[in-house]
């Protein structure tokens, strides 16, 4: 492999830079062998810069220092080590905000992501695409309970997100023109869901089918519950639906109501009250109740998110950055100096 880079190729200058943001949490398994398919494929990319950003997202394992081993030996990696877990969507916004390519690429470090395709985005984008992304056609490794769920939640969000519309069965693996990732960095919302955010900023943009592999070593950072979530924060962050429906199951429940009670007041007038109607009266308690906890429940989520951005925290914080240094940047005129 490309184990220890020749920093002589670092003056190559006024060619396109290609950044390459890849978010890594506990992946110290996988790491050394994807670098390794990483620079197959960077020595393929004769006519472009690449640099690789590796976001490590407060890591417990070796990570940290694997990374840091790849780096001395090859300059043309950039590390970024935040300082607590953050979650890939904030892991990637920092990479995002570190990437300095004319053309950036977000890839999943445990392989699902073949980096092959890379080549292929990049042509595209040389076609004038702004945004080009991977759509799955198999997803191999995965259980069907997971494939049913994600096909559902595409469902329901494609029928009730309003202009945007989220391209089914991607993910992050796409490659993006520096205008589009600018679109995007302007985006500083707290709570990202960025399937969501890549459609909002709109541009051209163009699928490419592939076949997403297993896990190429250690295990899925994402449970069911993990899931859940990140489905409430897709339609959460891109519709306020589940409160118009509030509205309009509350209109409706009113307006039944009233007719019912119309209906007991005549009743009553015509043939007088009896103690009756215990079981009615249940019923309509307990699903009133039910529905009113639920939607008081739908406007905590908002509320929850709400109170989340205006507290204006930082996304994320750095414990450690350390650029990369292959391709010529103005903050560093020398760029064959190596760092440690
Ligand atoms: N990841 C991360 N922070 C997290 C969880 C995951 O940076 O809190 C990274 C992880 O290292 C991997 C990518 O996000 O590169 C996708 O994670 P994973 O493979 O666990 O997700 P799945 O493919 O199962 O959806
Ligand atoms: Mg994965």
């Amino acid at each position: 492999m490309n184990e220890s880079f020749n920093t002589e190729q670092s003056t190559q200058t006024n060619k396109p830079l290609i950044s390459v943001v890849v978010p890594a949490y506990n992946e110290a398994d996988v790491i050394q062998v994807f670098y390794e398919r990483m620079c197959k494929l960077f020595d393929s990319l004769s006519d472009y810069c690449c640099e690789m950003i590796i976001v490590n997202d407060g890591s417990q394992d070796l990570t940290q220092s694997i990374i840091e081993q790849l780096r001395s030996k090859d300059n043309r990696i950039a590390s970024i080590s935040l300082t607590r877990n953050f979650g890939k969507e904030i892991a990637m916004t920092a990479g995002l905000d570190h990437a300095k390519g004319d053309a950036i690429i977000i890839i999943d470090v445990d392989l699902q992501d073949p980096p092959e395709l890379i080549v292929k985005f990049i042509e595209e984008w040389q076609n004038g695409y702004d945004i080009v992304y991977a759509r799955r056609t198999a997803r191999d490794g995965e259980t069907w309970l997971k494939i049913f769920t994600a096909e559902m939640f595409y469902k329901v969000m494609d029928k009730i997100s309003e202009r945007v519309k989220i391209p089914r069965n991607t993910g992050d693996f796409r490659l993006m023109s520096r205008r589009s990732v600018d679109a995007l960095l302007q985006l500083r919302e707290h709570h990202r869901f960025m399937k969501g955010l890549y459609a909002w900023v709109g541009f051209p943009s163009k699928a490419i089918d592939y076949r997403r592999d297993p896990r190429a070593a250690g295990s899925s950072k994402f449970n069911y519950w993990g899931l859940w979530n990140f489905a409430l924060e897709g339609i959460t962050s891109f519709t306020v639906i589940p409160l118009k429906i509030a509205t309009y199951l509350g209109l409706l429940t009113s307006l039944s109501a009233f007719s019912f009670g119309l209906f007991i007041i005549i009743k009553t007038l015509l043939w007088g009250d009896s103690v009756q109607g215990f079981p009615t009266l249940m019923v309509t308690i307990l699903f009133l109740g039910g529905v009113q906890l639920f939607f008081i429940g739908v406007m905590g989520e908002y509320l929850g998110r709400i109170f989340g951005e205006t507290k204006q925290r930082p996304l994320y914080l750095i414990q450690r950055y350390s650029p990369s240094h292959y391709c010529p940047v103005e903050q560093n005129p020398t760029p064959s100096a190596k760092q440690a």
